[in-house]
Parts: structure tokens; C-alpha cells; sequence
């Protein structure tokens, strides 16, 4: 059913270097099929809460020593990274991370190393990539250090999209990037969305674009989710306009 949610987060805290406790026990969902949408300010917890999703914070010496996280109701906590990338949860770190040195092109096919559906399966996806950014497919053989910064974000998107996941998990897509090229990506991500059926959690400090695509928004402050919604509905509340829009 199209409503499920695809992925639960349960009343989790995270502790970085074991003594500093960055969430104090955030729960949200993420219905299949939806755009989600994780707001605030810088250090409120956003980046944490996906790295705790994907598993990603012993690199960082962080641990989630409290709650759950549920994928289609099954805890996944004890996954790698790559056993998640192989259930379809694939995440787009903050600062876009291509490799400078590779082509677009060759940075796409690294996304697919998980793959063991045979080279014109990922051949596919490629031209599907390239379907829905025609501009990557133009700077194809450019070296991605080479390529602007939104030319970057939507490598590093590509990239996601070339493990065929169900669940992608986007870090700040609108960060250093020009409004214009910005309101591009999101459009782009709307029409995977829309299109393939991708699901989508993004962090964003830039609440007015990411509640004009998102389905649904959580606000994060100091560790805590302090107002949660339909984005519609949290476009039109006075506190989210007064702290948040700065439309008030
Ligand atoms: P940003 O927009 O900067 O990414 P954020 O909402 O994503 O903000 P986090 O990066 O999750 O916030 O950081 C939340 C808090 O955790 C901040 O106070 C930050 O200083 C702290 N923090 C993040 N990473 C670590 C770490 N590796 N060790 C210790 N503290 C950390």
C-alpha cells in the first residue's frame, strides 16, 4: 500500500564520543512513496538523524545508545551501510562528495558497485540518470572537480539513484548552491519522486523550498523534533512563518 511507512525512527538518542548526547529522542516516519523533510537550524540534529539512519556515525565515533530504527517494521540498527544500500537506503552526504579526480560519468558507476544485475541492467539506469539530468549527461566525460557546484549535487543524486533505491536520504541538497540551481534540483527530486516511485528524506536549513516539495516536515531543535507535519500545514503555521520563513 502506498501509505505504509517505509521507515520508522523510534524515540532515538544518539551520543557522539560518549558523553555528548546530540539527540535526545527523535521519532518521525516515512511513509513509501513520500518526501520527507527534516528542518532546522545548524546543529539541531539533522545530519546525526540520517547518519544514525544509515548507520554512519562510528565513523564519527557517535552511537545510537537509545530507540529504534525500523525499515518496513524490521530494526536495522546492527546493518552496515552497505547491507542498507542493498535494501534500498542510500544516502547523499552534505558537500556533495564526487570524486574531483573521475569523470561524471565514471562517479555514476561507482553508485552501482552493489549491483549484481549485470552491466546493461546498470547501463539502464544510466540512461534513466541522464533522462532526468540532462545536464550530467552533457558533462558526461568532464572531470566532476571540473563541474559547478549544482552539476556536483546532481552527480552526487545520480549517484544514489544508480543503486536503484527505494529510500534516498539527501544532506542539505540546496547547500552553497544558487537559488535558481537549487529550485532545479528540487524539481528533479520531485520528478523521481513523482515518476519512479523514490522515496526521500532530506535535511534542509532552507525550510521555505524544502516544505514547497516536501509531503511532510519535522523540525529539529537542539535535538528534538519541536513541531512535525503536513508541509502544507507547516508553511501556513505563524510560528513556522515567524521562526522559520522570516515572512512574518
Ligand atoms: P548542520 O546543518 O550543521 O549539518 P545539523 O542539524 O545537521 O546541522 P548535526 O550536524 O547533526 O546538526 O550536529 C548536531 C550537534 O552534534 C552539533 O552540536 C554538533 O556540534 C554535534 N556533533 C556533530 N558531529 C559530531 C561529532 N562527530 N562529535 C561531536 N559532536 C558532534
Amino acid at each position: 500500500a502506498p501509505n505504509t511507512a517505509f521507515l520508522n525512527v523510534n524515540n532515538i538518542e544518539v551520543i557522539y564520543n560518549h558523553v555528548i548526547l546530540v539527540l535526545k529522542g527523535v521519532s518521525f516516519s516515512v511513509p513509501e512513496g513520500r518526501i520527507v523533510a527534516l528542518l532546522g537550524g545548524n546543529g539541531a540534529g539533522k545530519t546525526t538523524t540520517l547518519r544514525a539512519v544509515s548507520n554512519l556515525l562510528h565513523g564519527e565515533r557517535g552511537e545510537v545508545t537509545k530507540g529504534s530504527v525500523e525499515l518496513k517494521g524490521e530494526r536495522v540498527e546492527a546493518l552496515t551501510p552497505g547491507d542498507l544500500v542493498r535494501r534500498g537506503v542510500v544516502q547523499v552526504m552534505e558537500g556533495r562528495h564526487c570524486f574531483g579526480h573521475l569523470t561524471i560519468e565514471e562517479n555514476l558507476l561507482t553508485g552501482a558497485y552493489t549491483r549484481t544485475d549485470g552491466k546493461a541492467a546498470v547501463q539502464e539506469t544510466l540512461d534513466k540518470v541522464y533522462d532526468f539530468f540532462p545536464r550530467l549527461k552533457t558533462r558526461r566525460t568532464s572531470q566532476a572537480a571540473y563541474t559547478s557546484g549544482g552539476e556536483q549535487q546532481m552527480c552526487a543524486i545520480g549517484r544514489a539513484l544508480m543503486a536503484k533505491p527505494k529510500l534516498v536520504l539527501l544532506d542539505e541538497p540546496s547547500m552553497g548552491l544558487a537559488p535558481q540551481i537549487v529550485e532545479e534540483v528540487f524539481s528533479i527530486v520531485k520528478q523521481l519522486n513523482e515518476k519512479e516511485g523514490t522515496t526521500f528524506l532530506l535535511a534542509e536549513q532552507n525550510t521555505s523550498i524544502a516544505l514547497r516539495y516536501a509531503d511532510f516536515g519535522y523540525i529539529l531543535e537542539n535535538g528534538r523534533v519541536v513541531m512535525e507535519g503536513a508541509a502544507a500545514d507547516l508553511r501556513d503555521n505563524e510560528d513556522v512563518k515567524e521562526f522559520y520563513l522570516g515572512l512574518s
